[in-house]
């Protein structure tokens, strides 16, 4: 046995001890530079929420279509174990926001963003709209129980940034496609595209009309634009894509929306009733879900009458 003298064993130890201490500095440098990402897919159109933490805080990307989804989205957002800081809303249809009053209930503290003065005007007259039609499901979203106008707020800059330094880059510069005003979210830690209802994957898209503002030709146009502006936008990083409805992909699943909208048009042109539209389309795309809602929906403004 060879007995190491005492600097030896000292300059060991020391080494030992440096070794313990930086493997302990990049765990606690992680633990707070680590972004991760829940996702939660609700029951009703298959509309998709996001929560991206940073280990300490959170924020959550739209808030669901009513209570029953929002209190599930809750159970995904305490099994983070971060403080929820930031709701964001990307756009006024209401599957994005009507969970709002639910989670805020729950999380006081957390501050509701919005890109800009249209989405929050056109959240509050949607709002409204469904009022005085009748068809507000969420009693609690009611404009005498919450308000819109203190809760709502609107974004200064185009950056959302955690106390961390984490940051996500919000983009709103869109024209009237799925719907009149729409934003999108940029994660650099996760190399993820948050491109709300500019992509749908595997889920017929809302070509309808809603509150008098339909999803025609025109908008079809620019959806393809709006589109196009995103690849050439992000493409290059490659970053995973984050659709509103259906599951996260690539940038086909840009081009796979492009191709369905070209058939839809083609279809609605060569159909001589809504039925033989219908049935075509279900044919052709047998993988694709909620046809009874955004299909059916978007025949009935694309074949007004027929
Ligand atoms: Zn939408």
């Amino acid at each position: 046995m060879v007995l190491k003298n005492q600097s030896e064993v000292v300059k060991e130890m020391f080494l030992r001890a440096l070794a313990v201490a930086a493997t302990l500095f990049m765990l606690s440098a992680n633990a707070y530079s680590k972004v991760s990402l829940s996702e939660f897919v609700g029951t009703k159109e298959l509309v998709n929420s996001f929560l991206v933490d940073d280990g300490k805080d959170s924020l959550l990307i739209d808030a669901q279509i009513d209570n029953e989804n929002a209190k599930e989205l809750v159970k995904v957002i305490e099994k983070s174990n971060t403080n929820l800081k930031y709701i964001f809303v990307t756009h006024s249809h209401p599957d994005h926001y009507m969970g709002l009053a639910y989670i805020l209930d729950m999380y006081p503290q957390a501050q509701v963003l919005v890109a800009n003065e249209d989405i929050k005007n056109s959240i509050i007259a949607n709002t409204v709209f469904m009022q005085e039609n009748g068809f507000l499901s969420v009693p609690e979203m009611h404009t005498d129980k919450f308000d819109y106008e203190a809760a709502l707020e609107v974004m200064k800059g185009n950056k959302i940034y955690f106390p961390s330094g984490t940051a996500l880059l919000v983009q709103d510069d869109y024209l009237s496609s799925e719907t009149g005003f729409i934003s999108t979210l940029y994660s650099p830690d996760l190399n993820a595209l948050f491109a709300s209802d500019l992509a749908y994957n595997k889920v017929f898209p809302w070509l309808g009309e809603w509150m008098g503002a339909p999803v025609g030709n025109q908008e079809i146009t620019n959806w393809k634009f709006n589109l196009e502006i995103m690849e050439r936008r992000w493409g290059e990083l490659k970053p995973v894509v984050y659709a509103g409805h259906g599951e996260a992909g690539g940038f086909e699943i840009f081009a796979d929306l492009i191709e369905y909208m070209e058939i839809f048009q083609f279809v609605v042109r060569t159909s001589g009733s809504f039925e033989e539209a219908y049935n075509k389309l279900e044919l052709l795309f047998p993988e694709y879900s909620e046809a009874e809602l955004f299909l059916n929906f978007s025949l009935k403004n694309h074949i007004p009458g027929k």
